[in-house]
Order: C-alpha cells, then sequence, then structure tokens
C-alpha cells in the first residue's frame, strides 16, 4: 500500500489531494476483522513547517452481525486518519499524548498499511444494527420480525379477557 509523493515533494505546490482504492492483503486481519480487502482513502497532504501532514477518511466494509436480529450485513465504517510525515519520525516522542501517526517516507514515498490496519481495527463498532429500526427476534419463537409477523403476541392475550377488559373500560 504505497503513497507516492515524489511530484509533490519537489513541487512547490502547498497540497495534494488523495483519492485512491487499496487493497489489504493480509489474510489474516481479513479473516479476523471480516473486512472486505478494498478500501478507500480520501484526504489531503499539506506541507507545513517543513512536514508535511496528510489529513483524510478511511471508507471500509466489513462483514457484520446485527445486535437484534443476528442477520449478517455488510457494514460501511468511515474514520478519520491524520499522520505527520517526514524523514526522519520522532519516534522516542514515546510520551507525546497526541494520537497523531508519525510516518516515514522513503525514496518519496509512505506505506501506512499497518497504521490504517490499526485504525480500522479501533474503529469497528461493537454493537451494530442492521438498520436503526431494526425490529429483532422474537424471544418466544425466533422468528425475525424484520421479514415475518408471529402470533405470539396475539397468543398471549385470550380473546375472551379481551370481551372483559372492554366491560371493564367501560
Ligand atoms: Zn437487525
Ligand atoms: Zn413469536
Amino acid at each position: 500500500m504505497l503513497i507516492r509523493l515524489n511530484k509533490f515533494l519537489s513541487s512547490d505546490q502547498i497540497s495534494l489531494k488523495i483519492d485512491k482504492n487499496f487493497t489489504i492483503d493480509d489474510e489474516a486481519f481479513l479473516s479476523d476483522t471480516h473486512l472486505h480487502k478494498n478500501i478507500n482513502f480520501k484526504g489531503e497532504a499539506f506541507k507545513v513547517d517543513g512536514s508535511i501532514l496528510l489529513n483524510g477518511i478511511i471508507k471500509y466494509t466489513f462483514s457484520d452481525q446485527c445486535a437484534r436480529c443476528l442477520t449478517h450485513f455488510d457494514n460501511t465504517i468511515e474514520t478519520e486518519f491524520k499522520a505527520v510525515l517526514s524523514d526522519c519520525p520522532k519516534e522516542n516522542e514515546k510520551d507525546n499524548e497526541s494520537d497523531e501517526i508519525q510516518l516515514k517516507i522513503t525514496d518519496g514515498c509512505i506505506d501506512p498499511e499497518e497504521d490504517i490496519k490499526q485504525m480500522i481495527y479501533l474503529s469497528m463498532p461493537m454493537k451494530s444494527l442492521c438498520k436503526p429500526d431494526c425490529k429483532g427476534i422474537c424471544p418466544n419463537c425466533g422468528v425475525n420480525l424484520n421479514y415475518e409477523e408471529c402470533k405470539c403476541k396475539d397468543n398471549l392475550i385470550d380473546p375472551r379477557f379481551e370481551k372483559l377488559k372492554d366491560l371493564l373500560n367501560d
């Protein structure tokens, strides 16, 4: 996953827009996270005070399971990515509170794959719903209430009691 910045670095351009599709080929990571291997990075690199700032959004999709109805669905997530690029990243600044990622520029290129994988891992939601109004599963008969209606609710109320209730309400 290389991003080439050679031209940008040697030009007098202040900023460079980046919109790139990548594939992640780490099979262990893919099967661990259920990630679809095609991801997108959209952002911009800026020259600031002798270093380069890279800001952008990583967009990825993974096969998720609804916490309410247990259906598998494709969940697309966008997460922010911020990095400082330089020839010699300040690796010994461990007590640096900022969560900005340091990336090393080698031969005019950066390889953010490891950091992007980590960002993906950290940004995956713990619990998600297939849709905001997912009706879930009937706890009584196990039917997926998004697709089917079950009679459980009706059967809980005896029709004879319904009549009695009507009388009492009068
Ligand atoms: Zn659901
Ligand atoms: Zn039911």
